[in-house]
């Protein structure tokens, strides 16, 4: 057993992948942009559209199997990709699902309240339940309880997957393994760019390549939080990851990383710099990225070749964390599908 599995043993796993995710060379934007360019297809995660939520949820069903739970209770977004593919896994070990919808986008139209995740959710057999709040994840992780709270006077056992801080990071142990099985495909590259939201992926994905020996800087590119803040929450959920998984953390503070070049105009807004990442490269390589997030980080990692902090001629990995259910919430937003072709 390598010592990342032997770190991760004690943690209770649900399988939910089948295989790793492919490793593929994106060739026509290498030469484009002058890198080497690799993508790393976590949108191909397999269970309901996939995505980088059926990594971390490969540990929160893992222990919520081992506490005989019956309801799997979780917050997030109107399009939250967690909650959809909460609910897959829930419906795979024969659990319910109650998904606690957050007002994080207002103004958004129709189509944003009725397609993508949550016509998925529907389909999924999801219980639920809103939040007024966007930004309030102990009143939102306290909403949770009262309902886990009723769950247990009818007799069921529910389980939650907290949204704030101060909880044992399972989630971001999916992608320790996830950096590792990276790791042991590409061997070395010289700069990684992924996103950073909740900070589960950016901080096991930070983990998972240290701890397999690769020194190479690891972006995080803001998808709802400023760089500042965005890191403060990272040093944060690496160190209580650490102490989760019972080592001394495998970086200095100096080595968590946050751009926000690309966050604007905030989180589940596509503006123009995502935007026409999105388009090139579906264009360049019939790959589809989502607004929320995975169009941001590759807007990110072309700001930062701009900037000159990845430079031409680097081997450069691209973490595709899915999220593709939402492109149909935000056709309106995005203004494509006039059926003209490309506005
Ligand atoms: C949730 C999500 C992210 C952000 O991941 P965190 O672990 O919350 O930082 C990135 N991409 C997609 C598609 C997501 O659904």
């Amino acid at each position: 057993m390598s010592r990342i599995d032997t770190l991760l043993s004690p943690f209770p796993r649900a399988s939910l992948l089948s295989q790793p995710t492919p490793l593929e060379r994106l060739n026509r934007l290498s030469q484009e942009l002058g890198l080497d360019l690799w993508i790393k297809r976590d949108d191909l995660t397999g269970l309901s559209f996939g995505g980088n939520k059926t990594r971390q949820l490969e540990f929160y069903i893992g222990a919520a199997l081992a506490a005989r739970a019956d309801t799997i209770l979780i917050t997030g977004a109107v399009q939250s990709n967690f909650t959809r593919t909460a609910a897959a896994a829930a419906a795979k070990y024969g659990m319910q699902a109650v998904l606690q919808r957050e007002e994080r986008v207002p103004g958004m139209d129709p189509l944003y309240h009725r397609s993508g995740n949550v016509f998925l959710a529907d389909i999924l057999g999801a219980d639920i339940m809103s939040y007024p709040e966007g930004e309030d994840e102990a009143g939102a992780d306290a909403a949770l309880e009262a309902r886990a709270e009723q769950l247990r006077a009818a007799g069921r056992t529910p389980y939650i997957i907290p949204l704030g801080l101060g909880h044992p990071p399972l989630g971001a142990l999916g992608y320790v393994r996830g950096g590792a099985e990276l790791a042991a495909q590409i061997g070395c590259f010289d700069a990684a760019v992924v996103p950073s939201g909740s900070g589960a992926t950016h901080g096991g994905f930070l983990t998972g390549v240290r701890l397999a020996g690769i020194t190479a800087p690891v972006y995080g590119i803001c998808v709802r939080r400023d760089a500042r803040q965005q890191k403060a929450r990272l040093e944060q959920v690496t160190a209580e990851l650490a102490r989760l998984m019972n080592i001394p953390r495998p970086f200095s503070g100096g080595g968590i990383l946050t751009w926000d070049g690309a966050l604007a105009p905030g989180y589940g807004r596509a503006g123009g710099t995502a935007r026409a990442a999105l388009q090139s490269m579906a264009a360049a390589e019939g790959i589809l990225l989502d607004p929320v997030y995975s169009a941001k980080t590759f807007a990110g990692l072309l700001g930062l070749l701009e900037q000159g902090i990845i430079r031409k001629g680097q081997k450069v990995l691209l973490l595709h964390t899915g999220g593709l259910p939402a492109l149909f919430a935000y056709q309106n937003a995005l203004g494509f599908g006039s059926g003209a072709g490309a506005p």
